[in-house]
């Protein structure tokens, strides 16, 4: 039998667990405060639990952690993982202050950016994470561990934290490779370990998943008790547009995204965020402007206008700022509430997917 990973477990898994084991309901605490305050990787760094618990633990539960590859840190303080899974897997998490530290003052808020997948079966055409395909689901440790091992690094580089209960990671979002809600369970559990007050700690009001559209599990997560913050990768206001680059949308038409979005806007009474990337000549023609809003101010969101960031191979590019700033300034005078991002990290291969990437044809032609 496999062995669960000690990370995936939940605190009443862990207490029926130890109940059985006949050891003392303290115990539990102790060793998820060496898991998820002081983030050891070795059973034996738990060193006031006894030797034996130890052993029985390490018999019963794997504990892998994510072994860092590369990382590339911006000028404005964006990190860049890359990490090894035990499989030798890649995948990427991406560091964003909320603060650049940009005259050198600390930054204490910042924003993680974690993947679900090994890759993406979904293939966007101008994704650099559906580029070779899907490889598989990342489990719930392999998540969770995404966190607790930049907060690793952190605290190994001296990054300093300023934030009073010493966390590195305040905000998740789900952006990273992969398609979040096709991996719908390890995803949930992971997110609810990431939220527990025994586990990360995060607010579910500061985890965004962000999806390409799975209509019925937009619809399921809308029925899930935590209130996570939906975005809904659009790229497109019509099916015209949206099926010359996102092949999800013949699955799920826009009717049937937007059906299952005012499911979710009805159920949770929260504000959905719809991402569009700017990409020149593709969607960035004002012609999608009318239907955007429309969209918009039917299901109550704001829209987050994003550049194209470029990807080796690919041929798009983004659109130049003037067009930028037009596309914003024609939907604000449709009344849409829009931001348009300074993408951060656009010179360290932000975009998800890129620097795993380029590590793997790097390998590939060593
Ligand atoms: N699969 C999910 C989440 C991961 S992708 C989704 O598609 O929503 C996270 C976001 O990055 C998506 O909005 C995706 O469209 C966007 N993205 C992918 N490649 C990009 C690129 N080259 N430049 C800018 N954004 C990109
Ligand atoms: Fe997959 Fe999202 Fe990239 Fe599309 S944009 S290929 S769904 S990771």
């Amino acid at each position: 039998m496999v062995k669960r990973d000690i990370r995936s477990m939940t605190l009443e898994e862990l207490q029926a667990q130890f109940k059985s084991w006949e050891q003392p309901a303290y115990r539990v605490s102790q060793l998820l405060d060496w898991i998820y305050v002081r983030r050891v990787t070795a059973w034996d760094a738990m060193t006031n639990l006894p030797k034996a618990l130890r052993q029985l633990l390490a018999e019963t539960y794997a504990f892998y952690s994510l072994e860092l590859v590369r990382k590339q840190g911006s000028r404005d303080t964006t990190q860049k993982f890359l990490w090894r899974l035990n499989d030798q897997s890649l995948i990427e998490s991406v560091l964003i202050p909320a603060n650049p530290a940009l005259y050198g003052e600390a930054s204490d808020r910042h924003t993680l950016c974690v993947s679900t997948q090994v890759g993406c079966a979904y293939g966007c055409k101008f994704c650099a994470s559906g580029l070779e395909g899907w490889k598989r689901n990342l489990r719930v440790d392999e998540v969770v561990d995404q966190v607790l091992a930049t907060e690793r690094w952190a605290t190994a580089s001296g990054e300093k934290s300023t934030a009073a209960d010493g966390r590195t990671v305040n905000n998740l979002v789900i952006m990273g490779m992969g398609e979040p809600l096709a991996n719908y369970d390890n995803l949930i559990n992971s997110l609810r370990i990431l939220n527990a007050p025994w586990g990360g700690k995060i607010g579910a009001r500061k985890i965004t998943i962000s999806t390409s559209g799975l209509a019925p599990q937009i619809r399921k997560l809308a029925d899930d008790p935590l209130q996570f913050r939906l975005a809904i990768s659009l790229h497109g206001a019509t099916d015209e547009v949206r099926n010359k680059i996102m092949p999800v949308n013949k699955k799920y038409p826009l009717r049937e995204l937007t059906a299952a979005c005012e499911y979710y806007q009805d159920k949770k009474g929260r504000m959905i965020t719809l991402e569009y990337i700017l990409i020149a000549g593709v969607n960035d023609a004002l012609d999608q402007i009318k239907p955007l809003a429309q969209l918009a101010h039917k299901l109550h969101a704001k829209v987050n206008l994003i550049p194209y960031n470029k990807v080796e191979d690919l041929p798009w590019e983004r659109p130049d700022e003037p067009s930028q700033e037009a596309f914003l300034s024609a939907l604000e005078n449709e009344d849409v509430i829009a931001t348009l991002r300074r993408e951060k990290g656009h010179d360290i291969d932000a975009a998800c997917g890129q620097l795993r990437l380029k590590t793997e044809r790097e390998l590939a032609s060593a």
